[in-house]
């Protein structure tokens, strides 16, 4: 038998070649303890900081803290299987999280396993948990608004598109049933909507996916849940999962809303983590990096110059306070970060004043800037009077005799703030907010008895639509309403306004 001299060359040059994808060069180590949802590995002295690592049995492990002889590793799964002396391998991948139109409508584990049993996500794209944020030459200002649908927060403390907005308050005080609303208000706005629970009770999260489903809301929304019961690795993972398939949509031009729900929660499994790996503990014995953790999470929100698309990604991150303590450590840290913050006060809340919103203390530093133009113009000043109504009706309860210039302020503040109550899952169009607002603002449910203000309000709306719906075409073809320079008042809108008083005033 011959051989042909370049026969042989071409097969040992292509077993060259592939000499090195044949053989497996990631690295082993072995588990030296393990426990609490942690482990230190030794022997992987190649792994990167945020490295996924494989335990037997396909657990998957992060690796967290990189030290001289060994490496922490955070378990994303039970740990309970993994015993000391286990085989660890590195990946050589950060983690990640599958992304794309496949994740919406899902509810997911912070990893991407789906937790709704309807299998695994069908889509290839994967997104590293954590990336960079934009700088600031791939950024624009904020210029498109986010409508909540709610009157209280769209009026007064705006959100756009690309904004962080903080919904801080003490338990139990409305927080999360904004966010919902929110969700469901962005209905055919083609804003894509990924709701992450963090520590919360599943029940509670089951109820809200119910409620989302209902409403139709779920075709647009994915829900990243890491329960009350799910390990901190995975309650500190979960907001960064959230954001990259937030993320996904925002770097291919289109609009996503991430609401994280809440990041007190996920900071106590910050310090659950740091604790267990032996870093010190500072402030309330979270690790010094815990402003970090929230900030490159919150910096990830922006929104994208034109060159990169114009998309935006707009977060609503959630804290939640102890006896109204604003001032403690993760509330001042995420007050400090985000672009302003709503308020919810107990009190309020509890006085039937839903959303519980403080507007003395609430504010927007940037939505302004993407209000639509009719609700800056109507609503305009009404963040003030409300303010000095709450002031006066503190000095009313005295009982001291009221001038009557008083008592016409107070008489409207009680309706304005009658008008701004709103139910659950009760998102209003916003140029319907701007007929109401418009309303109650120029004095035209002064005479109407507080009670009834809302029923008012519900017929007026309904009288609108029924006969004036051109006007209201109008008004939201343009976005903006002209108001007369000396009274602030629009002739139309007054004449509609006329009639209506008429047609309720006879039906009464
Ligand atoms: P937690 O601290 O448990 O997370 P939270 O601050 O998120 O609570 P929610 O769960 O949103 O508060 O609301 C608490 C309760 O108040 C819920 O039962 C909800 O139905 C009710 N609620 C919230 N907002 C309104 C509203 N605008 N109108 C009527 N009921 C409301
Ligand atoms: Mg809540």
């Amino acid at each position: 038998m011959k051989f042909k001299a370049d026969e042989i060359a071409s097969v040992i040059q292509q077993e060259i070649e592939q000499y090195e994808s044949r053989i497996d060069v990631r690295e082993t180590g072995r588990v030296l303890e393990v426990g609490d949802g942690i482990a230190r590995v030794y022997g992987l002295s190649g792994v990167m900081a945020g490295e996924m690592v494989e335990f037997p049995g396909g657990i998957h492990g992060l690796a967290f803290n990189l030290e001289e002889n060994c490496v922490g590793v955070i378990i994303l799964g039970e740990y309970l299987e993994i015993n000391e002396g286990d085989e660890v391998r590195s990946t050589g991948q950060l983690l990640s999280v599958p992304v794309g139109d496949a994740v919406l409508g899902r509810v997911l584990d912070p990893l991407g396993n789906p937790l709704d049993g309807k299998g695994p996500v069908a889509t290839s794209h994967r997104r590293p948990v954590e990336t960079p944020a934009p700088g600031v030459a791939d950024r624009q200002p904020v210029k498109e608004p986010l409508q909540t649908g709610i009157k209280a927060i769209d009026s007064m403390t705006p959100i756009g598109r690309g904004q962080r907005e903080l919904i801080i308050g003490d338990r139990k005080t409305g927080k999360t049933a904004i966010c919902i609303d929110t969700i469901i208000n962005q209905k055919q706005t083609g804003v894509k909507c990924f709701y992450v629970a963090i520590g919360q009770k599943e029940s509670t999260v089951a109820g809200l996916i119910e409620a989302l489903r209902e409403q139709g809301a779920m075709d647009y929304t994915t829900v990243i849940l890491a329960g009350a019961s799910a390990p901190a690795p995975l309650q500190y993972v979960a907001p960064y999962a959230g954001c990259a398939m937030a993320e996904h949509f925002t770097h291919k031009g289109e609009h996503s809303l991430v609401i994280y729900d809440d990041l007190s929660k996920q900071a106590v499994a910050y310090r659950e983590l740091s604790l267990l790996m032996r870093r010190p503990p500072g402030r309330e014995a979270y690790p010094g990096d815990i402003f970090y953790c929230h900030s490159r999470l919150l910096e990830r929100s922006c929104k994208l110059n034109e060159r990169l698309g114009g998309g935006s990604l707009t977060a609503l991150p959630i804290v939640e306070t102890l006896e109204g303590e604003v001032s403690a450590y993760i509330p001042t840290n995420v007050i400090s970060i985000t672009d302003g913050q709503i308020y919810l006060q107990p009190d309020l809340f509890f006085a039937g004043q839903r959303p519980a919103m403080n507007v003395g203390i609430s504010v927007s530093r940037v939505g302004g800037a993407a209000q639509v133009p009719a609700m800056k113009r109507v609503a305009g000043g009404l963040r003030l009077a409300l303010a000095a109504f709450r002031e006066l009706e503190a000095f009313a309860q005295l009982g001291t005799e009221l001038d009557p210039a008083t008592q016409a302020r107070l008489d409207r503040g009680y309706r304005m703030t009658e008008l701004l109550k709103q139910g659950l899952y009760n998102p209003l169009p916003v140029i319907d907010q701007v007929f109401a607002i418009y309303a109650g603002t120029r004095g035209h449910m002064d005479r109407i008895p507080v009670g009834e203000v809302s029923d008012w309000e519900q017929k007026f709306l309904e009288f609108i639509h029924e006969k004036k719906q051109g006007l209201w075409d109008k008004i939201e073809a343009a976005g903006d309403v002209e108001l007369d320079k000396a009274t602030g008042r629009n002739a139309e809108l007054e004449a509609a306004i006329a009639e209506f008083q008429q047609v309720y005033a006879e039906k009464s």
